[in-house]
């Protein structure tokens, strides 16, 4: 139990520092991959070419673990206010939609709104695109995502994320949500995480049903305001 407070207490203050950091860092390092491509000279050695190459590889992998932590809006307090869990979820639905685009994914929705909660819609937010970007990320060949949301008659906004993707087995079902965890060539093992902890800090749950090669269901339950 002690180890896991540690743990706990260590997240918060990582997902704190992070937000507070994320879009700072950002510009700077978009500037230097910019310059960085302007390095990259048709006669420079072919050395030098991997030499920028990877450092630009490596710029972007900086990016994706800021994007898992913070692809939504800028950093604010910790101030829960009341969210309309639907609205979010069209919102989201959109900031995602040129990346499922391009992955041959489409996304089709059932979202109800009139879903009422208590949360800070950015982290909300943040929540449901990683998981929302795993969902993409399972089907390689393209596919849809079905989106649903509704109210619960046992006081719950129940949000259902499900996709055709290549499925999990129960051994990585339950690794979902370690730090680092990933099965990707470039992943960060870093968007369950912060999924998990962001929905447990509301009180919510997250249940994950799945099927390797078929496909996978996120049920996320988020207590609503009666
Ligand atoms: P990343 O996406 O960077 O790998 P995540 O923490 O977002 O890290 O996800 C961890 C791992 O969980 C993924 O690498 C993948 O193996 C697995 N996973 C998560 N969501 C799904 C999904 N919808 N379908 C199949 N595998 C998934
Ligand atoms: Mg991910």
């Amino acid at each position: 139990l002690r180890v896991e407070m540690q743990n706990t207490e260590r997240l918060r203050v990582i997902s704190e520092l992070t937000s507070v950091f994320a879009h700072e860092i950002r510009n700077p390092m978009q500037a230097t991959r910019g310059f960085l491509q302007l390095l990259n000279d048709p006669d420079l050695p072919l050395n030098k070419k991997e030499y920028i190459k990877i450092s630009i590889e490596e710029l972007d992998r900086a990016n994706e673990i800021i994007n898992d932590f913070l692809s939504f809006g800028k950093p604010s307090v910790n101030n829960d206010e009341k969210v309309d869990v639907g609205y979010q979820l069209r919102r989201v639905v959109n900031i995602i939609q040129s990346y499922s685009l391009h992955h041959n994914v489409k996304i089709h929705t059932d979202i109800n709104e009139d879903c009422w909660m208590y949360a800070n819609h950015q982290k909300l937010n943040q929540s449901f695109i990683n998981i929302l970007k795993n969902a993409i990320e399972s089907m390689p060949n393209g596919g849809i995502v079905w989106i649903t949301c509704t109210s619960t008659d046992d006081g719950y906004i129940k949000i259902t994320i499900q996709d055709q993707g290549i499925g999990m087995t129960k051994k990585q079902i339950d690794r979902l949500g370690s730090p680092f965890y990933s099965l990707k060539e470039s992943g960060t093992g870093l968007g369950m995480m912060v999924s998990f902890q962001i929905v447990r800090s509301f009180k919510g749950k997250i249940q994950v049903n799945s099927e390797k090669d078929r496909g996978t269901e996120f049920i996320i339950l988020l207590p609503r305001i009666s």
